[in-house]
């Protein structure tokens, strides 16, 4: 057997066993009360995500791709309308611009922190500029209040897709400290199952401190309706299943514990790698703390594709997050703008690779990860 058999990028099947009873519990509680759309749960799990989060509205939806088109949707945008997204991301962040008859506008990014910066936002602004989607990639909040500010100055709205940092904690120049998906207009949020806090299906969520947003986004994810069979605007049917937010619920209270886990496993690869030449590792910003939603290395010479052939040689899985920017997307050649050069996101889609990362990651894990690394040739 090769020595890497066991291991795995995410371990949902370890991280089960440990909150075994409980979720069992909780799923057949809902079996049993056969509320299996919009039950108990749901509102109960929206309402601990807010005491969590400090958002002062959590609206849950089917998943992270229908949060952020819902909350494009309750923003009002209009078609031909500008929407700046960075290059290197997910294409949902995306996406959804372009399902709506908006005009992605893509962005570089930093190669540090593979985030967007104002610098990238500020040379696509234009008169049709409507809205921004910072994408707190890989873990780590973009730097916000710089973002924030800009889009103040110019009556832009915000979007943060905080699909992968939920949990993730922005500090600002005067010492407030903000969740990741609390500072815009709205945050969205997927609960994807490998997400850092993912339920066993899909599942997403919308947050904002706007009360009139929020109220637009509840009617949209409800078929546009706030009476039932009264629709004042076309909306879609985007609910979270009652089972997954029961699921959900139990996993919140463990979602510190777990990134944690996730940033005490980055700390340990970069501690063990660090004399290794030839990789470069994910930058810490002081602003933000980091849930490592992704571990992403930067191999440099070209040698990214022949590590993770190296890797897989025994048994070690590693991923390419992401393998083409959106430039390079066929589904936006025809839709998208881009401004500047989008280099360093080309870049990064040759040069990235993604090590094993999930809470149940022991040492003895790492270490095998970590030796076979060490003897690849750069
Ligand atoms: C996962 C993800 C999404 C979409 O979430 P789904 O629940 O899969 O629709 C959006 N943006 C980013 C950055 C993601 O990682």
């Amino acid at each position: 057997m090769k020595i890497g058999m066991k291991l795995q990028m995410v371990d949902l099947q370890g991280q089960y066993q440990r909150i075994k009873n409980e979720i069992d519990a909780s799923i057949k509680n809902v079996i049993e009360s056969a509320a299996f759309i919009n039950g108990t749960p749901v509102k109960e799990f929206a309402r601990h995500l807010e005491e969590f989060t400090g958002a002062k509205h959590v609206i849950p939806c089917a998943n992270g791709t229908d949060a952020l088109q819902i909350a494009l949707m309750a923003l009002n945008l209009k078609p031909g309308d500008e929407v700046i997204v960075p290059a290197f991301t997910y294409v949902a962040s995306a996406e959804v611009i372009g399902l709506l008859g908006l005009i992605p506008v893509m962005v570089d990014v930093d190669p540090g922190t593979f985030n967007v910066t104002l610098k990238n936002i500020e040379r696509a602004l234009t008169s049709r500029t409507r809205a921004i989607i910072p994408v707190h990639l890989f873990g780590q909040s973009c730097d916000m209040e710089a973002i924030l500010d800009f889009a103040q100055q110019h009556d832009l709205f915000i979007v943060e897709d905080n699909a992968q940092a939920i949990g993730a904690i922005y500090s600002f120049r005067n010492g407030k400290r903000s969740q990741t998906g609390t500072m815009g207009d709205f945050g969205c949020t997927s609960f994807f199952p490998s997400k850092n806090l993912g339920c066993y299906g899909d599942g997403g969520a919308l947050m904002t401190n706007n009360d009139v947003l929020a109220d637009r986004a509840r009617m949209i994810a409800n078929h546009g309706q706030k009476v039932k069979y009264h629709h004042e605007v076309i909306g879609c049917n985007s609910r979270l299943d009652t089972i997954q937010a029961a699921i959900l619920d139990v996993k919140l209270k463990y979602l510190n514990e777990y990134n944690l886990a996730r940033n005490e496993a980055a700390r340990y690869y970069t501690i063990q790698l660090k004399d290794v030449e030839g990789i470069v590792f994910p930058e810490e910003k002081a602003y933000s703390t980091h849930v490592y939603h992704q571990y992403t290395l930067k191999v440099e010479g070209g040698k990214r594709d022949t590590l993770k052939k190296f890797l897989e040689e025994d048994g070690i899985p590693s991923m390419i997050y992401y393998p083409l920017p959106l430039q390079e997307q066929e589904a936006f050649r025809k839709i998208a703008r881009s401004t500047g050069d989008l280099t360093e996101s080309s870049r990064l889609a040759s040069s990235v690779l993604s090590l094993p990362m999930h809470t149940e990651l022991t040492r003895e894990q790492q270490d095998i990860v970590i030796d076979r690394v060490k003897k690849f040739i750069f």
